[in-house]
Parts: C-alpha cells; sequence; structure tokens
C-alpha cells in the first residue's frame, strides 16, 4: 500500500491525527510534483482548516522561499488584508526550518504544530538559538509536536527524507561548479 493511502485510512485517534493526515499528504503530493516533501495547513481558532499548502521551490518554477509554511502564509495574507492569525494554529508535516521560524514568527500565529520533528537541524530543535528579538516576539507563541499517529510522523519524516537529496543535487546544479571540480 501507498504511503498516500496509508495516510488516507489512518484513524483518526489522535487530537492531532486530522490536521497530520492533510499535511503528510500533502507532503506526498510536493514530493510527486519535484519539490521537497513538506505540508502545511493554517486552522481557525475553532479548528476549521483555511487553507493547505505544500512545497512549492521547483514545481511549477523555481521560487528559493516557496517552502510549504511561506506558500500558506503569503496565500493567507495575500487573500487578508487584515490578517490576524491570534488562535489560529499552523501545522506542517516537518519541523520548520530557520527560514520559516523567521516568517512564522513575523506572521503572529498563535500556535504551531509539527507533525515530525526534524531533530538537530529545525528551527526549534536545530542547533542555534533566536536572536532576542525573535525570542521576545516568540514567547507568546505555542511550538509543539503534535498529538497525533506515530506512524503519520514516520511517514512524514520518509517522505522529507526521500526528496532531499534530489532537492539539494537541483540546488547544487545552479550553482559554480566547485573548483578543480
Ligand atoms: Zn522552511
Amino acid at each position: 500500500m501507498g504511503y498516500r493511502d496509508e495516510v488516507a485510512s489512518h484513524d483518526d485517534d489522535q487530537s492531532h491525527d486530522h490536521f497530520a493526515r492533510i499535511v503528510v499528504t500533502g507532503a506526498i503530493d510536493a514530493g510527486l510534483e519535484g519539490n521537497a516533501a513538506v505540508g502545511a495547513l493554517l486552522a481557525s481558532p475553532d479548528g476549521d482548516v483555511l487553507l493547505a499548502e505544500r512545497n512549492r521551490m521547483f514545481v511549477p518554477r523555481f521560487r528559493s522561499d516557496y517552502h510549504a509554511e511561506m506558500v500558506l502564509l503569503s496565500q493567507y495574507e495575500d487573500q487578508h488584508q487584515s490578517s490576524d492569525l491570534r488562535e489560529h494554529t499552523l501545522v506542517t508535516s516537518l519541523e520548520p526550518c530557520e527560514m520559516c521560524m523567521i516568517r512564522i514568527i513575523n506572521s503572529g500565529v498563535s500556535n504551531v504544530l509539527y507533525v515530525a520533528a526534524d531533530v538537530g537541524k529545525g528551527g526549534i530543535t536545530g542547533p542555534n538559538k533566536l536572536a532576542p528579538h525573535w525570542a521576545r516576539l516568540a514567547a507568546s507563541q505555542e511550538f509543539a509536536a503534535a498529538d497525533c499517529g506515530k506512524r503519520l510522523a514516520e511517514i512524514a519524516l520518509d517522505a522529507f527524507m526521500s526528496t532531499i537529496g534530489g532537492v539539494t543535487d537541483k540546488l547544487l546544479a545552479r550553482r559554480l561548479p566547485e573548483p578543480g571540480g
């Protein structure tokens, strides 16, 4: 059974399983499209899914900023001039990277949940501390692992890991060759 079917048929036992299934499905789709396999969604204070997006860095055209969270927040902010994300929740299939962490902090969204941790590499569990002004802003936001099935987290991470090598190769191919290479 493919990951997409397995995610679709996963029982929603835990409080964030519904959100997790949506972002992990988005991640799988992003990977199939030739992008890094990461998905994200934005939920209202009542828990309604307002928008779901996915990484679009290479397809349909190259956008170096188009991580899933960036696509999601750009779309939301374009559509809502007075975008107020208090009590809203942003959910990602993978712990946000450092670029996306800063964007998420600037957006003011109250809650951030990630399905899979990117242990030691992400913007939350990674090696770098936030500068004081970012930390001051982030203090009013909640960052946490989603309460979801372990299998969904495994699939989220595996989908990402199966695409990141190809994505890095494509980024390397856009650079000058290494000296003597
Ligand atoms: Zn990112």
